[in-house]
């Protein structure tokens, strides 16, 4: 007989600033359904972006989870410590030939974009322009230094791992659609991985079985599938959670929108009881 599997999922914050009652909830989801399921929950700081991720924000995002009464197992995952895992994917990616350097800027893309572009993961779906250059001009443009990043070839992806699909605890099997991810960055030209290659190649090593995380990544789910074929990494399921209104603002929390932090809640004398309500818990 099959022993029961052991369940693991996480919590995943980036460091681009300090938590709001939004993470509050998402940390609470992942924390929580670790608890009902008799599982794990481990937490792991997505840092990868230098130009994003600042590392002072790191004792204190710890500080705001132990705060809201959560623990975890030693040690923390940072990804910005384990590059060479993520260098090892590329590389088995590069020698699948599922790679091709983009060379484009953003401003080139979006004067290359066609009206009606379909909206995929990550922003409207890349034309393909570096996909068609010759072999020569994409070599000339390697050998002087031009900064490039690296795009999936999405649908030789698909054709080489067949029809994909992946489970959501509430939204059921969601079949993996090529044309709506379209060839989305795995190396950014500022940092040598992405968030979609390292979450896949963390959840993996982890052993994360539950991957719960916010309605805002669920179109990001059939890139991770497929890096998951690609790699040969097992799939776990997903829980993806509603995201948080600010009723202040009428938009999901988010640092961009200004949404109070909790050590601003912290300072004015709100408890940890007060952030749970305020994100609808009790
Ligand atoms: N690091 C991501 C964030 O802070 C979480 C992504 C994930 O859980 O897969 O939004």
């Amino acid at each position: 007989m099959m022993s029961p599997m052991t369940v693991i999922t996480r919590f995943a914050p980036s460091p681009t600033g300090l938590l709001h009652p939004g993470h509050a909830y998402a940390a609470y989801a992942a924390f929580g359904l670790a608890e009902r399921l008799g599982g794990t929950c481990l937490l792991r700081i997505e840092n990868i972006d230098p130009t994003r991720c600042k590392d002072e924000n790191i004792p204190l995002i710890l500080d705001d989870l132990h705060w809201l009464g959560l623990a975890w197992p030693e040690p923390v995952r940072i990804q910005s410590h384990h590059m060479d895992d993520y260098r090892q994917a590329i590389d088995k990616l590069h020698a699948l030939d599922m790679l091709y350097p983009c060379f484009c800027t953003r401003a080139e893309i979006a004067a290359a974009q066609p009206q009606q572009t379909v909206e995929g993961p990550d922003g409207p779906i890349y034309p393909g322009t570096c996909r068609h250059l010759g072999a020569a001009e994409r070599q000339r443009r390697m050998d002087a230094g031009v900064p490039h990043s690296w795009r999936l070839k999405t649908d030789k992806a698909l054709a080489h791992t067949g029809a994909l699909t992946w489970q959501d605890m509430h939204a059921g099997t969601v079949p993996v659609e090529g044309d709506f991810i379209g060839d989305v960055i795995l190396v950014r030209k500022e940092t040598p991985t992405s968030y979609h290659l390292s979450v896949t190649v963390d959840d993996a090593l982890q052993g994360i079985t539950h991957v719960t995380r916010g309605m805002d990544m669920f179109g990001a789910t059939g890139i991770h599938r497929i890096l998951q074929a690609l790699l040969d990494l097992p799939t776990p399921t997903y829980n993806h959670h509603p995201l948080m209104i600010d009723p202040t603002t009428g938009k999901r929390y988010a640092k961009s929108y200004r949404s109070v932090t909790l050590q601003e809640l912290r300072a004015g004398g709100k408890t940890r009881a007060d952030v749970r309500h305020m994100v609808g818990l009790d």
